[in-house]
């Protein structure tokens, strides 16, 4: 084995060495159904309850707030500016506003474990914000402080008719896709196979697949070895191949003035032919059917692991995100339950 084959793994050991926070357990609040521990100085802040213990999001961000009076900004921020982190910590201060984030959720049959810690991205773009460094506020924080609260409660129909949001997080946003080199950017729907499919709002047809025909599955294949070379999956891959037989709708402005919203129906097994490139749509209309295309199953000609692949994606003078990116765990749950209705 030459040097340069073992450097990299020296590297990586090092790396997941000093990754690894130092926990050192500096503060223990209990009350008879809620065990908050804190670590590192309170930049970790950790919840405990029986499962049946309705730690509701007031209590936990109250609880989240007093601890993140404690932390100290001038160290995490390397700053001697006394306004400025009181600046940090009046903003804090404001309701439903602390600077954590949600990491991990584990729970068990009994109990419930939810765990903080500081969003130190959050933190950052604050001081540029604060700072009024406009430059600095590029694509990545503006995604990371998108909480979509521009779309209104139900104001999106669910596309399948009576199938709820899952609950696996693996077909939610952000789960990772390791067969494409990629994250899932949409929700996966478990209508059946043919079951109907509809708009989820207004708006004018962008893309319908009506001639559609599913590749080989060798064809496929040979584009996912080509993704997993350069380590991500390519639009064009993406888009042309692996969404299947798809429709686009364009929502235009009608969000929110600046942001250009559409939503993407995938994997379809038929498209209604009156679904035309150029032509309106309601809310409600039927697209067309649940199916597999574009998935192995499909390129296989099987009726195997039907689904709707759901997109919505929000276009800015900064860029273009999914709904529900960056947003985790229950938040993203809670997010996507709000945004949908039956009705
Ligand atoms: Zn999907």
């Amino acid at each position: 084995m030459n040097l340069f084959k073992i450097l990299p793994i020296f590297f990586l050991f090092f790396i997941a060495c000093s990754s690894k926070p130092e926990i050192i357990l500096n503060e223990i609040e209990q009350n008879e159904n809620l065990i908050i521990t804190t670590t590192n100085e309170n930049k970790y802040v950790n919840f405990n309850f029986p499962k049946n213990f309705n730690a509701n999001d007031t209590i936990i961000n109250q609880e989240l707030k007093k601890f993140s009076k404690k932390i100290n900004y001038f160290e995490l921020l390397n700053t001697q500016d006394s306004s400025f982190v009181n600046k940090i910590y009046s903003y804090f201060n404001k309701e439903n506003q602390h600077p954590y984030r949600m990491f991990e959720l584990n729970l068990s049959d009994t109990s419930k474990q939810v765990k903080f810690k500081i969003d130190s991205n959050k933190i950052h773009l604050l001081q540029q914000i604060l700072q009024d460094d406009k430059t600095y506020i590029n694509k990545k924080e503006i995604e990371l402080i998108d909480d979509f609260s521009y779309i209104e409660d139900g104001q999106l129909l669910f596309p399948c008719p009576n199938i709820e949001i899952p609950l696996s997080l693996n077909l939610l946003p952000n789960a990772s896709r390791k067969y494409r080199s990629g994250i899932h950017q949409g929700i996966d729907f478990a209508g059946n196979y043919d079951s109907e499919v509809r708009s989820v709002f207004d708006g004018v047809i962008i893309r319908s697949d009506l001639d559609y025909y599913e590749v080989s599955n060798e064809f496929r294949n040979d584009l996912l070895k080509k993704a997993s070379i350069i380590q991500r999956t390519p639009s064009d891959i993406f888009v042309n191949i692996l969404y299947g037989r798809t429709v686009m709708i364009d929502h235009g402005f009608s969000f929110t003035k600046d942001k250009r919203i559409i939503s993407i129906y995938a994997h379809l097994s038929k498209i209604n032919p009156k679904i035309k490139v150029g032509k309106n749509i309601s809310r409600g209309d039927i697209i067309g059917n649940v199916g597999n295309s574009g998935t192995s199953d499909g390129a296989k000609g099987n009726r195997k692991s039907a689904h709707l692949h759901f997109e919505l994606i929000i276009q800015d003078k900064n860029g273009e995100r999914y709904l529900g990116k960056n947003i985790y765990n229950e938040e993203l749950l809670k997010l996507l339950n709000r945004v949908f209705s039956h009705k």
